[in-house]
């Protein structure tokens, strides 16, 4: 096989071990004599798969019994719709943090179910970087009933590492592009959601852990399939979930705990983000405008200096079997992700490609 690496920001990269093993069983899995997309997902081997994948889920983010582990379609962006749509009647309030394009996003969908108030938290420094304003500075509305923001802003690479916390409102997170990056303490958050095809598996699956409390007290007239509580009744499966998405995100997951689990990911993802961050700063040709408190470990954007290498950057790069370093169009620049799955190895050869590439054109 070709050994390309992927850095594309989804969909995205998955452990080899996983593809291998969706490989090797997908036309006889456990032994059924057909594929698992052919089977009935109300037949007793595939609600233990599904069970399966909840309880390994459970596991790497130590999620409490006080919480419900649900599934659906519709990605992060029909969460933009349902969390207003559940939680909130129509002239209720609710605070949007706006650190970026995703974040923005959900303000905007949020706009169509209730008053929501946009809470600007991005600031230049005196060096011209990017950095996110102090918790203590955040216009919390009083009247809102949760404040909604997203720990990583997958197409500037600019995260929130530290977890909010605020008195009597409910913490809900777009944690699509590093959920399973690092441990995080479930109990301060209300809901968290991701799409699954950045850091999970293919897409088609949203995961949501969301508080049980929150279901009991909240559910409104949102459409069936995104209705917390009508998912919560028929654990997950009011219609047909995509099963093969939820198949093979369960084999991620056991990849993961196969591997050492989220402190194990975590250690591994900050030695590949600080391996090239640290050879971006101490680059001629490459810069990355983000404070370091605020860099991403998930998605790493850099500029060329000299902007008119830009295409050639990208040919030869593609050439050498790095995928999809293109920055998101409404950025240019780079954007190398760096999800779980990519290896170590992966990384260091960004690093040498760019390094060759600075030596030979500057
Ligand atoms: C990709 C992404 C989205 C959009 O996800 P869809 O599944 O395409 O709706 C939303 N938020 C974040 C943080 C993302 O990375």
């Amino acid at each position: 096989m070709n050994k390309i690496y992927n850095f594309s920001a989804g969909p995205s990269m998955l452990p080899h071990d996983v593809l291998l093993r969706a490989h090797k069983e997908f036309l006889n899995w456990n032994n059924i004599g057909s594929s698992i997309i052919e089977i009935s997902h109300r037949s007793s081997s595939f609600i233990k798969v599904a069970e399966n994948t909840e309880n390994d889920l459970r596991d790497l983010l130590n999620i409490p019994d006080t919480y419900k582990v649900l599934f659906c379609q519709g990605g992060a962006r029909g969460q933009f719709a349902a969390v207003p749509m559940n939680l909130l009647k129509k002239y209720q309030q609710a605070d949007y943090v706006n650190s970026g394009y995703w974040s923005y996003n959900a303000f905007i969908e949020s706009k169509k179910y209730c008053l929501p108030n946009l809470i600007n938290v991005v600031k230049y420094l005196k060096n011209g970087k990017k950095t996110i304003t102090k918790f203590s500075e955040w216009k919390v509305n009083k009247k809102s009933i949760y404040i909604h923001y997203c720990p990583n802003e997958t197409i500037e690479g600019l995260s929130i590492h530290e977890e909010p916390f605020f008195k009597n409102k409910i913490l809900v997170g777009d944690f699509s592009s590093t959920i399973l990056s690092k441990p995080i303490d479930i109990n301060k958050y209300g809901i968290i959601y991701a799409g699954a095809q950045k850091n999970i598996g293919p897409s088609g699956i949203t995961f949501i852990i969301i508080k049980k409390e929150i279901i009991k007290k909240y559910s409104n007239c949102s459409p069936s399939i995104l209705n917390y509580s009508i998912l919560d009744k028929y654990n997950s499966m009011f219609n047909t979930p995509p099963t093969f998405s939820l198949y093979l995100s369960g084999l991620v997951f056991k990849w993961l705990k196969s591997i050492g689990g989220l402190n194990k990911i975590y250690k591994i993802n900050k030695i590949k983000a600080n391996l090239l961050y640290d050879y971006i700063d101490k680059s001629y040709l490459y810069t990355n405008n983000i404070a370091k408190k605020n860099r991403s470990i998930m998605n790493v954007t850099f500029k060329l200096k000299n902007e008119k290498l830009n295409n050639l950057f990208i040919k030869n790069s593609v050439k050498q079997g790095l995928y999809a370093l293109k920055g998101h169009k409404i950025l240019g620049g780079m954007r190398a992700s760096i999800y779980n799955a990519m290896p170590i190895k992966g990384v260091k050869k960004l690093i040498k490609y760019m390094n060759k590439f600075e030596k030979k054109y500057t």
